[in-house]
């Protein structure tokens, strides 16, 4: 456990703005230690709670920040970072637990550590940033592999050790995700055979049109089967059933389908997209919820241009930024501000056969190849990864 803060005892959360000389400082919790959730702790501190105004603690299962669109690559365990030298520096508390309840009237968090133990924290104000959660199918998933968690990428990474010379694999899903891992496993299991799976008619389908010669191009060129049109019935372990009454040989199934919100979402307002997102302001703040500021996959607030924004590590880290520094505004009586992002931009990793990187809503191809490949590169190994050591001033 890093940096453990001790819950207090309960704080007067009707009171915590006042805050009085002799009282603790007001508490905000944040539940995640994902994109949103770190870089809402960043902001957090780094906006005028350094001096212990307000005290900061963000609960998360594990001690180590995940780079969770990195986890399509080989050795899926080195695309982690240490919490702790993110967070000491920062004076922000880590508490290694899971969340599992929330009880908004009171301002309570339940939580549950690694050894069963359960507490519940008081909050002044809370950030919600607990992701989100890979679909799981409507068949029996016993055997099937997912890149959803850490632990579910390393499970794969070792079962793609094992396999044979003349192992198969198949990708079920046929979105962002299932075409990166696609185009990569021919790098990490060079003999095997991969096909690509999808229930829609066309290849990338929630990418759109602009994209998708480039990713057909880069399947093709890396030899990846693609069965669009056809959804998975079963899969028993090494037999895939899928829905035109054909089967698949499979060694590995990987399934990539689909994204919801952390079901923490539903504790605390049922105005959810079908995504399973909280409605929010252009602050962050939930509505109905007036203490409570949700960020990334559990959040649906507008973009610059106005369209609801992506589940994506694009888009949650700059929510996250708002959150916590709103969220620290509203308990020091400064001004709130909206959320501002980026035009919005795709960079897809097509393996050994390059990236194509878009703009806009449309998807419009900006750079292919080598170049967009050296773009993703930047992506996987700086911009996704949060600025380490810097102390308050
Ligand atoms: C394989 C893959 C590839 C992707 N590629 C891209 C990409 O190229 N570009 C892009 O922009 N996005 C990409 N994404 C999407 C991106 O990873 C997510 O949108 C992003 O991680 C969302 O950030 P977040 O902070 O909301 O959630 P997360 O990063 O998922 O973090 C959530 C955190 O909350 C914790 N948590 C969950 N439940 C609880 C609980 N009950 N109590 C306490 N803590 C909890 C989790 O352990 C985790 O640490 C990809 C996703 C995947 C899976």
């Amino acid at each position: 456990m890093t940096t453990e803060r001790t819950a207090t005892g309960p704080q007067d959360a009707t009171s915590a703005e006042a805050a009085p000389a002799g009282r603790p400082a007001p508490r905000l919790l944040i539940i995640g230690a994902g994109f949103a959730g770190v870089w809402a702790a960043i902001a957090a501190a780094e906006s005028g709670a350094a001096d212990g105004a307000v005290q900061i603690d963000l609960v998360n299962p594990t001690d180590r920040f995940v780079v969770r669109p990195r986890l399509y690559e080989a050795d899926p365990g080195d695309k982690t970072v240490p919490l702790r030298e993110v967070l000491e520096p920062r004076g922000v508390g880590l508490i290694t637990a899971r969340a599992t309840d929330i009880d908004v009237d009171g301002r309570t968090v339940l939580v549950v550590d690694g050894h069963g133990d359960e507490r519940r924290l008081p909050y002044d104000r809370l950030i919600l940033a607990a992701g989100s959660r890979l679909v799981r199918p409507p068949i029996d998933d016993t055997h099937l592999d997912d890149i959803d968690t850490l632990d579910g990428a390393a499970a794969l990474d070792g079962r793609l050790a094992q396999l044979g010379p003349d192992g198969t694999i198949a990708v079920v899903g046929a979105g962002f995700t299932g075409i990166e891992l696609a185009t990569e496993l021919p790098s990490r299991v060079p003999s095997a055979r991969i096909t690509l799976i999808d229930r829609a008619e066309e290849l990338g389908a929630a990418l759109g049109p602009g994209p998708r010669p480039e990713i057909q191009a880069a399947l093709d060129e890396l030899g990846v089967e693609v069965r669009t049109g056809v959804g998975v019935t079963s899969y028993d372990g090494t037999t895939l059933e899928l829905s035109d009454g054909t089967s698949l040989g499979a060694d590995v199934v990987v399934w990539t389908a689909g994204m919801s919100a952390s079901p923490l979402t539903a504790m605390i307002s049922t105005d959810v997209d079908p995504l399973g997102r909280l409605a929010v302001d252009q602050y962050l703040r939930v509505d109905g919820a007036p203490s409570v500021f949700a960020a990334g996959d559990t959040a649906a607030p507008l973009d610059e241009s106005g369209h609801t924004v992506a589940q994506s590590a694009q888009h949650a880290i700059p929510q996250g930024t708002c959150a916590g520094r709103n969220a620290v505004a509203d308990l020091l009586g400064g001004n709130l501000s909206e959320l501002a992002t980026l035009p919005y931009g795709t960079c897809l990793d097509l393996g050994a056969a390059g990236a194509v990187y878009t703009e806009g809503w449309d998807r419009r191809v900006v750079l292919v190849g080598a170049e967009a490949k050296a773009l993703k590169r930047d992506i996987n190994t700086v911009w996704l990864y949060p600025p380490l050591g810097v102390a308050n001033a």
